[in-house]
């Protein structure tokens, strides 16, 4: 892949909290269209990795810069995240999914979506009446994406967990982001669940930019070629999930987990 076609640009992240690092000096880019992993022992950094490019948290040192249109080559527009805050990044097109599902139980599954919606942009337009065509439109097309055609009108609160992972990744998508990032999308789910979510992203994957964090390693095999280890707050390898798990320093960083 070209130089050019990099969306986001991490380097050097170091973060501490009361003196211990979190984040120890984090180098990567994303490509464009790419799906990439990241997987590494309790404690790794990955979830504040991901607090990090949303705004959650501050860093000591380093950049993280995101491009937002990847065919604008104007670096001008590349925006610098490390210095926006949630909001103005969630609109610039990075929508993260927590780890624990986290959707609005008492409105149903189709009103979770739209209010997804309507919350982009402009909290103004929260108050129209009625969705346009093209809108309802991509909120049924969206529903059907994520299984849930059937329990549209169903409260959340009445879907299983894993529904309501899909549920808040449908959210996600309603903002059409350029860059998902998912922190341990199957966690919790049967393995019906887990197979319905590996083809969620397979149709994502090329349409979106995605991070995943995952400790599934089935799940992981299934959907990513590229994976990183994180460990200590830093990379320790990179590769297929062949040459990282006969890695003698991934097995020893996974040793007394
Ligand atoms: P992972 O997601 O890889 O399991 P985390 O990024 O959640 O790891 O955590 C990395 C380390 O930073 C852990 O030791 C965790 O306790 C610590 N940590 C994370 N967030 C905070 C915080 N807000 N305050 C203090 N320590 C934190
Ligand atoms: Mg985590």
């Amino acid at each position: 892949l070209k130089n050019s076609d990099i969306v986001l640009y991490v380097e050097n992240l170091t973060v501490s909290f009361d003196g211990f690092k979190a984040l120890n000096d984090l180098t990567f880019y994303l490509n464009s269209g790419e799906l990439r992993c990241f997987i590494g022992p309790n404690g790794a950094g990955k979830s504040t990795m991901m607090d990090v490019l949303t705004g959650k948290t501050k860093v000591d040192s380093g950049s993280a810069w995101f491009v937002p249109d990847v065919k604008d080559k104007n670096p001008r527009n590349m925006l610098n995240l490390l210095e926006m805050d949630e909001v103005s990044i969630a609109n610039a097109g990075i929508g993260r999914k927590f780890q624990k599902p986290s959707v609005f139980e008492t409105i149903s599954v189709a009103q979770n979506l739209e209010l997804a919606l309507r919350c982009k942009r402009n909290i103004l337009s929260a108050y129209r009446a009625k969705l346009d065509s093209e809108q309802s439109d991509f909120l049924l097309s969206t529903l059907e994406r994520i299984k849930l055609s059937d329990k549209a009108n169903d409260l959340a609160s009445s879907l299983s967990h894993g529904q309501k992972q899909w549920l808040e990744i449908g959210m996600l998508l309603m903002q059409k982001p350029s860059l998902i990032m998912l922190d341990e999308p199957v966690a919790g789910m049967t393995p019906e669940e887990i197979d319905m979510t590996i083809d969620l992203l397979y149709e994502l994957e090329g349409e979106n930019t995605i991070m995943v964090i995952e400790h599934d390693m089935d799940f992981i095999r299934a959907i990513a070629n590229q994976v990183v280890v994180l460990n200590q707050g830093t990379v320790l390898a990179e590769g297929d999930m062949d040459c990282i798990q006969s890695n003698p320093k991934v097995i020893e960083a996974y040793l007394g987990e």
